[in-house]
């Protein structure tokens, strides 16, 4: 099969997984694959319930169409300047998740209070300025609040995850949102203690390197 059939595939199969985990709700969030100059991205507001390997939209990196029959998700060009400007990026997922976007709603970053969130994010996730659904204000404040991270909240809005492939950005997705939902529990009972930075660094390193059948 062609790298991009397969890439169609993929995208629609981790798009019916947003809803299996229930981290997106009705049509809402997106995603996408970047496969050489063009991405792979899923249809603008259709039933996920319903998405089909043939639905997917293929785009240039400018967001020009190349394929597809329906109209691309309305993040594209957030995708788009994504991929443009992190080279070490080959899979995108946003969604509107429960209580990560709770963050996004109070405007606050989610931190390193659980080991799990250390060991596959490792790092804080900043909120961006707010700005309005697809437009080029939106994916600016991203990828500017992104940096070099692997994820950042959109204010009032939800989580934007990227990373090498989708199966490591839906594993962050999860525990992304395990990490806000404790953290708000915890803040009930007196506040979250935050993991030492050294910590969180070795708790990263020695997932990279040594957890599971490596
Ligand atoms: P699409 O259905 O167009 O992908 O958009 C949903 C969304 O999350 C907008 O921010
Ligand atoms: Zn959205």
């Amino acid at each position: 099969m062609l790298e991009l059939e397969k890439a169609k595939e993929q995208v629609a199969f981790y798009a019916k997984k947003l809803v299996e985990k229930g981290l997106v709700l009705e049509t809402w969030g997106n995603v996408s694959v970047r496969v050489g100059e063009e991405m792979v991205i899923t249809p603008s507001g259709l039933d996920y319930s319903k998405l089909n390997f043939i639905d997917m939209v293929v785009l240039d990196l400018h967001g020009n169409k190349k394929e597809g029959r329906w109209k691309p998700s309305s993040e594209s060009p957030l995708h788009c300047l994504i991929y443009r400007k992190r080279k070490d990026v080959n899979a995108i997922i946003h969604t509107h998740s429960l209580y990560a976007t709770s963050f996004a709603v109070a405007r606050k970053e989610i931190k390193p209070v659980v080991e799990d969130f250390a060991q596959v994010v490792g790092s804080r996730i900043e909120v961006t300025d707010y700005a309005l659904p697809g437009s080029d204000a939106l994916a600016m404040n991203c990828v500017q609040a992104l940096g070099d991270n692997p994820a950042v909240l959109l204010s009032n809005h939800g989580v934007v995850a990227v990373g090498k492939t989708l199966e490591e950005v839906l594993l962050m997705c999860k525990i992304i949102e395990k990490t806000a939902q404790i953290s708000i529990y915890a803040s009930m009972l007196g506040g979250p203690h935050e993991i030492k930075k050294e910590n969180v660094k070795e708790l990263r390193e020695y997932f990279m390197e040594c957890y599971g059948q490596k």
